[in-house]
């Protein structure tokens, strides 16, 4: 199988207003060059049409960054699949470790939310990753093995297309403390065994992505690893001019 195309995600997590978001993607639109790598706005919920209107025709996609478990209905403040996919949305992150660490979503929610996305034509972005405590004992790889396995619970993407898994360490997200590119191809090719296992059909074409810290200056060096088919990146993200850098990088 051939190396899948490289993506970079970006997750605006919670900023920029539906203006801001809008002039921000205008200017995308305008700037960002012809690039080999597949690029993706994770935006908030509710900039998401207005990002899709000024992304339109500038070969950078759209993405949510969480979607509801269930169909539709009863669950105030909730977003559903079917919404995300009629906004023009191609993909959306399940499981970030913020959901996790301050919205309890357990392995079983995230696989519930990953099936959910599917149903509706959408890509989940899949994350997993260990906590300091987690990494210090030496225990992240088998660690991070358990959630992928059960955060993939059920989850039957039809080919390598329809799904991305990022890994995350949560100590490196946020903190300008960055995995070594040592650390992250580590993880990304026993990410890789494990999804043989579960989809061998199609494991080597998924794309594995490494999260936390990225930044225009070490993007290159980690989306090297032969593992690693991309980033998923949140503070870089934010700022225009590095993004433009971190493609450029690519
Ligand atoms: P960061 O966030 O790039 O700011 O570390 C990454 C993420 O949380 O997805």
């Amino acid at each position: 199988m051939s190396t899948p195309r490289t993506l970079l995600a970006l997750n605006w997590k919670m900023n920029k207003t539906p203006t801001e978001a809008g002039e921000w993607a205008k200017a995308l639109q305008e700037e960002l060059p012809q690039t080999d790598a597949e690029l993706v706005v994770c935006a908030p919920a509710v900039t998401l049409s207005l990002v899709a209107a000024h992304l339109y025709g500038s070969g950078a996609g759209l993405g949510a960054q969480d979607v509801s478990a269930h169909e539709s209905g009863a669950y105030t403040g909730e977003t559903s699949a079917a919404m995300l996919k009629d906004v023009g949305a191609a993909y959306v992150i399940v499981g970030h470790s913020e959901r996790r660490t301050y919205h309890g979503e357990t392995d079983a929610v995230v696989a519930a939310k990953a099936r959910k996305a599917l149903e509706h034509g959408l890509t989940p972005i899949v994350c997993v990753g260990e906590g300091l405590d987690v990494r210090e004992a030496g225990e992240h790889v088998p660690y991070t093995l358990a959630q992928l396995r059960s955060s993939l619970e059920g989850v039957q993407p039809g080919s390598a297309e329809q799904l991305v898994i990022a890994y995350e360490p949560v100590w490196a997200i946020g903190t300008g403390r960055t995995a070594t590119s040592a650390d992250a191809e580590e993880l990304a090719a026993a990410i890789r065994g494990a999804l043989r296992e579960v989809y061998p059909d199609f494991a080597d074409g998924v794309r594995v992505l490494y999260g936390g810290s990225v930044k225009p200056d070490n993007i290159a060096d980690i989306c090297a690893q032969p593992n690693v088919n991309g980033a998923l990146v949140g503070g870089a993200a934010l700022d225009l001019r590095s993004v433009l850098s971190m493609v450029e990088a690519l």
